[in-house]
């Protein structure tokens, strides 16, 4: 698979240092000692039932995150920030071990320590900040790429928005796919649509440099043989694969940007604290038929495949009411409408076909 060889099975240069592992615990915790530095963890709660994380757990500066709960917010930073401020001891990493939203947790907490206002100031892009604490990762589910790229998601009071900052991304990622294998079917499988998704887009952008548009199709090859081969049971060739695909998804969005289906799913998230990312987007690309006529179909027979219901907006308490606000919303994100309809994004992205969209949703 090209995996563990010495190659990188990526083209676009990445800020991170890739440490693929077959004992990625371990690896982490003898770099730890390597290094001498005084790491503090950020771990999804779930993963203190499975014995292959059972090392990191005899830790004490840790914080437990329930990623099931919700998504980060801005409000979760904070409170990390002010625990690791009050210890004895300076920590100088911070490290995420769990799914998209732990190291993105891990990642915003990582460079506010550096910065004294509340997290949600610094949703946005290119605001001046300092460079934090040093940030590893070691994922626990694939797809969404947060192990490399340098943007942490993050649910504020008033929106759902990356801190987007250079030192937001991760220094160190440790990859080891059968890390994974605690994950349940729900999240493999949308993890990996939303990992299809960016891919997708940013293959279908009018912005992405070229080599961003390489690691995505490779990326959309992988994510495809995983999607159209079932989810249902964790195996190893499969785990790899979505290891490399994600990985590709982090390299891809440092030269790429994805589009539409992004945008409209903001729109959706802001609407439903509940929502998770990678089902707002699917139900973005679902409505996006027009646009993205073989993204749609992917989808659907994604879907299909592996025995999944579709999702509805209503099940997450998204109804006919949310659709002035998803509007004004979906219309802010500017660079994805730009990404998709290349410059004379305003003729095409406008109002009424945004709402339109919504309106199908
Ligand atoms: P997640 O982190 O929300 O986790 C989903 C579920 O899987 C949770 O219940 C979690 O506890 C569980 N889980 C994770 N690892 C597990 C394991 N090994 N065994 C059992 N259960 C496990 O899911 P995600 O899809 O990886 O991340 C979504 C988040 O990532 C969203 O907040 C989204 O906004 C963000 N995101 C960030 C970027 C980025 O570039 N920073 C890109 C895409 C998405
Ligand atoms: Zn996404």
């Amino acid at each position: 698979e090209g995996f563990l060889s010495h190659q990188p099975w990526w083209r676009t240069g990445v800020p991170t240092e890739i440490i693929r592992s077959r004992e990625g615990v371990g690896e982490l915790l003898h770099r730890v000692k390597q290094v001498k530095k005084n790491p503090f963890f950020v771990v999804d709660s779930v993963l203190q039932d499975q014995p292959v994380f059972a090392p990191l757990f005899a830790h004490e500066a840790l914080f437990l995150f329930d990623a099931s709960a919700s998504e980060p917010k801005t409000g979760d930073v904070d409170t990390v920030v002010s625990i690791i401020k009050n210890r004895a001891k300076p920590h100088d990493v911070v490290v995420g071990i769990g799914g998209g939203g732990t190291m993105d947790l891990a990642k915003a907490v990582g460079i506010c320590l550096a910065n004294p206002d509340p997290a949600h100031t610094y949703q946005g892009y290119g605001l001046d900040m300092k460079k934090g604490a040093d940030i590893w990762v070691l994922p626990t589910l694939s797809g969404t790429g947060a192990e490399i790229t340098p943007i942490a998601v993050l649910r504020g009071p008033e929106k759902k928005l990356g801190i987007n900052n250079p030192y937001t991304a991760p220094s160190v990622a440790f990859i080891d796919p059968g890390l994974t294998s605690g994950v349940r079917k729900y999240n493999r499988f949308f993890t990996m649509m939303d990992c299809f998704f960016h891919h997708y887009e940013i293959t279908k952008s009018a912005t992405s440099s070229e080599t961003a548009v390489s690691d995505a199709l490779d990326g959309i090859s992988l994510s495809r043989d995983v999607l159209t081969s079932g989810v249902e049971e964790f195996r190893m060739d499969n785990a790899i694969r979505s290891a490399m695909a994600s990985v590709l998804g982090g390299s891809s969005t440092i030269g790429g940007r994805v589009g539409a289906a992004h945008a409209v799913s903001y729109g959706l998230s802001n609407s439903s604290p509940t929502l998770p990312h990678s089902v707002a987007v699917t139900l973005a690309m679902l409505s996006l038929g027009d646009l993205y006529p073989d993204g749609y179909e992917d989808t659907v027979s994604f879907l299909r495949i592996n025995g999944m219901d579709t999702p509805k907006a209503a099940d997450f308490g998204i109804g006919a009411g949310a659709v002035e606000k998803m509007t004004k919303t979906a219309l802010g994100m500017e660079k994805l409408w730009q990404s998709c309809f290349g410059v004379n994004w305003k003729e095409r992205a406008t109002e009424g076909y945004i709402r339109g969209i919504y309106e199908r949703i």
